[in-house]
């Protein structure tokens, strides 16, 4: 049990040195972030390459045990890491937000440590006999980003370190203090060197990514990073897991309930103030029931508090940096002069703070402009009417990236236009939720490999056949 900060004491560089980390809600210093060079990581690889066949050794029993220990020491210290992660990273504490992701780190480790993953018979027809295993790879490379920056890193390294690899994991350079702590957290209870956090810059990133002694990258983050990766894996051939960037379509179908889905709709479109991979980033509605579902999700915008995370009654709050603040302001200003219509929102809330930007809906927008066609990553939602479904799928498909989708309205109706979709993973009547058994990954820019579950466990496995 620790207070945050006790956990900043653990992790941040000492006054003088490092490179200082604000709070985006408030402005204000919260700690400094250690700036590991590329000689730190290269020496980090090194320990983690030579704890990894002890690790492997320990065997599948044993590691569980560990890593269900781990857990609880991410539950032991869970208002800490929330209040830290809320701090640097500008979610709120409550809703699905701080508390949550903390809660989803521990919850993902436990079904990492203990979903089972057995050898499968191949072929026994009396003359052959062939099992197909999963091995450890080796080392393993996480590098994340700092929307969901907890949930993401444990999404990484929890089914690599269960199938007996070692990881080292780069956080992003915006959210680096909370995922140290929790690193700290994890290593109260791991062996040495199984898991080893390296804070630094972009630079300390692709070196991990094309390093000899580098097994398998799991990476998350944008599209463009992802591609350099895949370049720096024809060198280190390392196995890539790419989680890339999206631009989630959903689909309001003619059956569907404007009231009955409004929430369910806001909450896949701003969950994290709309700084999530999957969130629902561009939204076709039947003219039909246009305008009844647009007033309907403005209302759940003007009646949802958005403002500083510390603050219990908040469960929206600001972007995470300034970078994300310009995406969006040039992205709501682009639609505006094309002939979108604000909603709500529209400008700054700068009466809350610089990296505040309201829930913004703006309707009466089509394909092809940028707000529509490029990912927001933040709190804007463009509305687009449609009268054929046909027309909906098309515009759906149409832009090179497919990680998440979603279709509202009758169930059976919802699911054939599902399957037209393309994206690795297509809801009914939600969007985004995501479950620890349940494989996730993305199509076409949005990366590859999956996530979860048995899935995820083979993702951080090499494939042996025992044949005989
Ligand atoms: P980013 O690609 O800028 O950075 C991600 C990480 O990569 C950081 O840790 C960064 O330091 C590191 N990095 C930068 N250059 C690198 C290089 N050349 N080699 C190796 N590592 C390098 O992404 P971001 O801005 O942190 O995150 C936002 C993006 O991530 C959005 O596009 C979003 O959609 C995507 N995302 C995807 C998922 C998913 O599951 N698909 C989840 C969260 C975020």
């Amino acid at each position: 049990m620790s207070d945050y900060t006790e956990l900043l004491a653990r992790v941040s560089a000492p006054e003088g040195s490092g490179r200082p980390i604000h709070d985006p809600a408030t402005g204000a210093e919260i700690g400094r972030a250690p700036e590991a060079s590329v000689d730190d990581l290269d020496a980090a690889i090194a320990r983690a390459r030579a704890a990894q066949p002890a690790w492997e050794a320990l065997g599948h029993e044993a590691r569980t045990e560990i890593l269900l220990r781990a857990a609880d020491t991410i539950d032991a210290n869970a208002e800490a890491l929330a209040e830290l992660l809320s701090r640097e990273q500008g979610k709120p504490l409550n809703g699905p937000n701080a508390r949550f992701e903390i809660g989803a780190c521990s919850a993902w480790l436990r079904t990492s440590a203990t979903v089972a993953l057995e050898p499968e018979v191949i072929v026994d027809d009396g003359e052959v006999h062939a099992e197909l295993h999963y091995r450890a790879i080796g080392v393993v490379g996480a590098i994340g980003p700092w929307n969901w920056p907890l949930m993401i890193g444990i999404w990484q390294l929890a089914p690599a370190l269960r199938m007996g690899n070692t990881v080292v994991l780069k956080p992003s350079e915006f959210t680096p203090l909370s995922v140290l702590a929790l690193v700290s957290v994890l290593n109260e209870v791991l062996p040495a060197d199984v898991l080893t956090a390296v804070s630094g810059d972009r630079e300390v990133g692709a070196r991990l990514a094309s390093h000899p002694d580098v097994d398998k990258i799991m990476f998350t983050g944008s599209t463009a990073t992802g591609r350099r990766i895949i370049e720096s894996s024809a060198g280190n051939l390392a196995r890539l897991t790419l989680e890339l960037g999206g631009n989630d379509a959903g689909i309001v179908l003619p059956s569907a309930d404007p009231q009955a889905i409004a929430q369910d709709l806001f909450w896949g479109a701003f969950i994290n103030t709309g700084q999530t991979c999957a969130a629902l980033k561009r939204l076709y509605v039947h003219d039909s029931i246009y305008d009844a579902t647009v007033e309907a999700l403005a209302e759940v915008a003007r009646t949802t508090p958005m403002g500083n995370g510390l603050d219990e009654q908040n469960v929206l709050g600001p972007l995470q940096n300034k970078q994300q603040f310009d995406i969006v302001n040039r992205l709501v200003e682009d639609a505006k002069a094309n002939g979108g219509r604000i909603v709500t929102g529209g400008s700054p809330a700068t009466e809350l703070g610089e990296l505040f930007y309201p829930i913004t809906l703006v309707a009466d927008v089509a394909d092809g402009v940028a707000l529509v066609d490029e990912e927001q990553f933040g709190p804007a939602l463009p509305i687009i009417r449609y009268s054929d479904v046909e027309d909906a799928v098309t515009s759906a498909n149409r832009l090179d990236v497919g990680l998440g989708g979603s279709v509202w309205g009758d169930r059976d109706e919802a699911r054939a236009v599902a399957a037209r979709v393309q994206a690795g993973t297509v809801w009914i009547n939600s969007h985004g939720g995501v479950h620890p058994m349940i494989p996730f990954g993305g199509v076409k820019g949005s990366g590859y490999g999956l996530e979860f579950g048995v899935e995820g466990l083979k993702a951080v496995a090499v494939p042996q056949i025992i044949n005989g």
